[in-house]
């Protein structure tokens, strides 16, 4: 019998965004971020040590993944064994229900549960703030999708910069998630944020914004005023596309159906609800309403932009790790 570790992981939708980094290779934020993690589009990631092979293995979705994929989560599993003081190599599977690379936070559940599995698999026992920081390594996104609904990571050095999480109390939020175009970007996040830092005269002022906007988000999140948290996020997300714009060649992700999404969401607002978009690295818009809210809104955009599947998640669990046995090695 061989023992398998499998963690499930959702993704996190940033309300203040991370764009940029201060250190690449810690996965240290240039900016605080503060997101909502989805109860929606679940990854499952299931893995287990083998001490005779050479290599790690990933299997992404019932195939083979890319060398390009293998090799970032072996860079991670490195850290996992490093710290663990031990050697063996790792069969990983992960499946993701939310499209990969499209802007939908694929990194974060991935990495998210990759840290929960793994970590559990080499006999970690880590608390939720050392997994926060574990798995900030493989995706800096993935340190806020260890916690369950709202989570703020802070900047700082390594041990200082991981993942918080905050207790929403009675706030009533949900996200109706319009995905426009589920096909992996052409630009990785990764590299797309290194540009903008590079070369976009706009970044340094992104950064100062940003900062602001966090100081505003906390203080409409403590007053449960979804309101004003729209308001901030709807704006922060902008602020982040327009730092990319700037950037040499421009990057531009949202498309003319972005738009289309921003008004209708505009004239909802005008109509009297509660409705604010905010989106990531690709086309999609999420948009933040009362949960209550959330099935007039999706009927709303789906007569706008009716090629585009629509979906609402409220607020989900952090990572839950499970171990079991399999026949065989
Ligand atoms: P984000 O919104 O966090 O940027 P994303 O899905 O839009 O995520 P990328 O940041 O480009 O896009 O990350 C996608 C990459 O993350 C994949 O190409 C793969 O390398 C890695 N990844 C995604 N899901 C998993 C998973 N379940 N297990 C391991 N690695 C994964």
């Amino acid at each position: 019998m061989t023992t398998t570790f499998t963690a499930v992981a959702h993704p996190n939708i940033a309300l203040i965004k991370y764009w940029g980094k201060s250190d690449e290779e810690l996965i240290l934020p240039a900016s605080p971020s503060f997101s909502m993690t989805l109860d929606a589009y679940p990854t499952t990631t299931t893995v287990r040590l083998d001490a005779t092979a050479a290599e790690d293995s990933l299997s992404l979705d019932g195939r083979a993944a890319g060398a390009g994929q293998r090799a970032r989560v072996s860079a991670f599993l490195d850290l996992v064994r490093q710290r663990a003081g031990r050697r063996e190599r790792v069969v990983v599977e992960s499946r993701n229900t939310v499209p990969t690379g499209a802007g939908l936070a694929s990194s974060a559940a991935g990495f998210a549960a990759l840290a929960g599995a793994a970590s559990a698999a080499f006999g970690l026992d880590l608390d939720l703030e050392e997994l926060s920081r574990l798995a900030r390594r493989g995706s800096g996104s993935a340190s806020r999708s260890v916690h369950p609904g709202f989570a703020l990571w802070r900047t700082g050095d390594d041990a200082g910069s991981y993942a918080e999480g905050l207790d929403a109390g009675d706030l009533d939020a949900a996200l109706v998630i319009v995905v426009l175009n589920d096909a992996a970007k052409a630009v990785s996040s990764r590299v797309a944020m290194r540009a903008t830092a590079e070369t976009s005269p706009f970044y340094s002022a992104w950064l100062q914004a940003s900062n602001d906007d966090l100081d505003q988000m906390l203080a409409a999140f403590e007053a449960r005023d979804l309101d004003g948290m729209g308001q901030v996020a709807e704006r922060n997300a902008l602020r982040m596309h327009a730092s990319m714009l700037g950037a040499v060649p421009p990057i531009r992700y949202l498309g003319a159906d972005s738009f289309t999404v921003l008004d209708a969401v505009a004239a909802l607002r005008a109509e009297g609800l509660t409705a604010y978009a905010t989106m990531d690295a690709g086309p999609n818009v999420k948009v933040l309403c009362p949960a209550g809210q959330a099935s007039r809104i999706a009927e709303a955009l789906a007569r706008v932009v009716p090629a585009a599947s629509i979906i609402t998640a409220g607020m989900g669990p952090g990572v839950r790790v499970y171990s079991g046995e399999t026949a065989g090695g």
